[in-house]
């Protein structure tokens, strides 16, 4: 939630409170198959968030009466632990956390060839162990990684970023005290290969020129987050390659 109060976000060369240019993300690490037990897995640490991914499907419905006959359902469960936040957050879903989960859902689904597998769906598992801002978009950008993990055919990945208005500049990528203390923030999800918007939010004022530079700052930091994401998976193929063929890991 936006703060009314207004503090000095930038200093006087221009930089954030955490260092970094108007421009630049934070650092961005992805691992790929994390868990054993699931289809295909993520973990994703951006700034200081930190969440998990699991993925289970194309898998049988339940209960039956979910099914679709040409295709198959995604359903997306967004969780925070009550640990992932300094107020204790209550384990029961939250509005905020039901409204995420479909937002994020909407965000990966057109990614997704549901028609390939009809009456059966696939299942999204967002846990986030600790947030600082912008963990809709780390999600998505994780499950698209876990997704694809998952072996599930995809038209690309989804990666995600927000960006937003603090003390009059548009800034990539805010943190959670650049979020509740900026004028604006506007969450962006795009299939980069496909150049298609998947998720577009924008929560403050924003003028038409704001806008278009927001979006286009988003755009370059989606190309970024694209590029990491497609290292992960390569990464997780290449340690199979070497384990399968005797390499060593
Ligand atoms: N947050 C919090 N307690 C909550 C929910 C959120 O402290 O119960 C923090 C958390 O750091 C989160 C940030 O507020 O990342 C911004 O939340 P928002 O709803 O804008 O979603 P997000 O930016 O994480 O996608």
């Amino acid at each position: 939630m936006k703060s009314d109060q207004a503090i000095k976000l930038l200093n006087d060369e221009g930089l954030r409170l955490d260092g970094r240019r108007l421009d630049e993300l934070r650092p961005l690490k992805i691992e790929v198959g994390v868990l054993k037990n699931a289809d295909g897995s993520a973990y994703i640490e951006h700034g200081k968030n930190k969440i998990i991914v699991a993925v289970y499907g194309p898998r049988e419905v339940h209960p039956k009466h979910l099914t679709l006959p040409d295709r198959a359902i995604v359903r997306v469960r967004y969780h925070m632990a009550p640990f992932s936040v300094p107020e204790r957050k209550s384990p029961a879903p939250s509005r905020r956390e039901i409204e995420l989960s479909k937002v994020i859902r909407e965000a990966l689904e057109p990614a997704i060839l549901v028609e390939k597998f009809p009456r059966t769906a696939i299942d999204v598992f967002i846990e986030v162990l600790q947030a600082d801002g912008g963990t809709r978009c780390a999600s998505i950008t994780a499950a698209a990684v876990a997704l694809a993990d998952a072996g599930i055919p995809m038209k690309d990945l989804v990666a995600a970023v927000a960006v937003g208005k603090i003390n009059g500049k548009i800034a990539l990528d805010l943190n959670h005290l650049e979020d509740q203390y900026g004028e604006g923030d506007m969450p962006v999800a795009m299939m980069p290969g496909l150049k298609t918007i998947t998720l577009l939010q924008a929560d403050g004022i924003f003028s038409k020129e704001e806008f278009k530079q927001a979006l286009d700052l988003a755009i370059s930091g989606i190309q970024v987050i694209y590029r990491k994401q497609r290292e992960a998976l390569k990464k997780k193929y290449e340690k199979m390659i070497r384990t399968v063929t005797g390499g060593g890991s």
